[in-house]
């Protein structure tokens, strides 16, 4: 029979967050965090299928110590690398650039296309890479697949993906709209029309990935057609630390009159600005607690956040001409009723409408939370970045029995 796990691997710059994955039954079996690696204190959180999380803490000096960490704690489990039935590692990697539209088998040539990418994704492609490479050194027989943040907005028309600048400059920075959170947008989009009862392409829907980093994106029949993020990811929305949307020449403004460096801005716009340089919190629970309690800067915080995201649904209602559900996901997406109330409020002439009873009922799965009787669908739909990556690394190595992808390298 075939091996039918998989092991998804989010690697960030000081952690590891994994899942191991039975795709027969699309069942959990481990999940974990490995955080602050190259500390003292670096702290392994490890939960078995079925519960009993253990907790590790001490020194893991890098990624390759990290990952042997992960293998160990899944060993104990009977769930090691080395098992015949783990199919395929599955690999989160945020930037893809034009070329990745698809889950790709992971050869020389794709590694190079990631590391050709650092200078449009240098927080994140360097991390991913290392993720890579040291999954490949443990187990250099099994297909590793690169599942990009950036692949399911590579549909956006030129229309919405190019920005209105001088086009040989652009070109050749390749400077263009791509958009994050790719894998929680099509998973959420297709979650969406099966909740609605009806097939993915027949179904057009504003999806507001509200977590730390926010970012909507407008799906058509399946396919992204706009997203909020840009060639980094802090277009767009109000976020937990980043600005989103702004006039560019705040940017010259500061260097000019404010006499910062680029490097001091880039800190500013995406660590303390969003809703933690509006009123010092960026945890949604603690702003929420703030406003009940009469704070002026909290208030004006939350309103800055619901008018952003209020502007965008109209956007993408617009871009779409026809909506059949806006669903709401990630962190504050899925546990913030008074953010769901507040940002379809007063769009009553447009379909739109929470039923404050449905809205108010917390969950853990899909579900509708507009009146019976709305035109356009509003919805909860958690989102699980994981099973999707380790559906697409299923899907792709099973299915090409683990060739090498570099074909789509065009
Ligand atoms: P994510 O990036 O998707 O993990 O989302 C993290 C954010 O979700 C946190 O920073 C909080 O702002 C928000 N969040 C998590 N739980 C809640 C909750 N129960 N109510 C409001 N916001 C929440």
């Amino acid at each position: 029979m075939s091996p039918t796990r998989v092991l998804v691997l989010n690697s960030g710059s000081s952690s590891v967050k994994y899942q191991l994955l039975d795709m027969r039954g699309s069942d959990r079996l481990a999940v974990g965090l490995l955080e602050r690696i190259g500390e003292e204190t670096s702290r392994l959180k490890h939960t078995p299928a079925g519960g009993g999380s253990r907790e590790w803490s001490g020194s893991i000096p890098d990624h390759e110590s990290a990952l042997k960490a992960v293998a160990a704690e899944l060993a104990k489990d009977g769930l090691g690398l080395d098992s015949p039935e783990l199919a395929a590692i599955g690999h989160r990697v945020v930037h893809g650039g034009r070329h990745f539209t698809e889950p790709t088998v992971i050869d020389d040539a794709v590694l190079a296309e990631i590391e050709r990418l650092i200078p449009v994704a240098p927080l994140h492609n360097p991390a991913n890479l290392t993720g890579i490479r040291t999954a490949q050194a443990l187990r250099p027989d099994l297909p590793q697949v690169a599942v990009f943040d950036t692949a399911f907005h590579t549909t956006m028309p030129e229309s919405a993906a190019r920005y209105a600048i001088d086009v040989e400059t652009a070109d050749a920075h390749r400077i263009r709209r791509y958009g994050f959170h790719g894998t929680s947008h099509a998973y959420v989009s297709r979650e969406t029309a099966r909740l609605l009862g009806r097939a993915p392409e027949d179904v057009n829907v504003i999806v507001l990935h509200l977590g730390n980093g926010a970012s909507a994106s407008a799906v058509r029949g399946g396919r992204c057609v706009d997203t909020s993020m840009g060639l980094t990811p802090l277009e767009g929305l109000v976020m937990g630390t980043r600005s989103g949307d702004m006039d560019p020449a705040v940017i010259f403004h500061l260097m000019r009159v404010g006499g910062m460096s680029a490097d001091e801005i880039d800190t500013l716009l995406n660590k303390r600005s969003g809703l933690i340089g509006l009123c010092g919190d960026n945890d949604m629970r603690e702003i929420r607690r703030r406003v009940d309690a009469g704070d002026e800067r909290a208030r004006l915080a939350f309103d800055i956040y619901i008018h952003r995201l209020k502007k965008y649904i109209g956007a993408y209602y617009a871009v779409l001409g026809r909506v059949d559900a806006v669903a709401f996901t990630a962190g504050v997406g899925e546990n913030a009723a008074p953010v769901r109330e507040a940002a379809v409020a007063g769009l009553e002439g447009l379909g739109l409408a929470v039923d404050g009873g449905l809205n108010a009922v917390r969950g853990d799965t899909a579900r509708l939370i507009s009146p019976a009787d709305a035109r356009v669908a509003v919805a909860v739909v958690p989102t699980d970045e994981e099973m999707e990556i380790a559906t697409q690394t299923y899907a792709l190595v099973i299915g090409s029995g683990g060739s090498a992808g570099s074909e789509n390298l065009t």
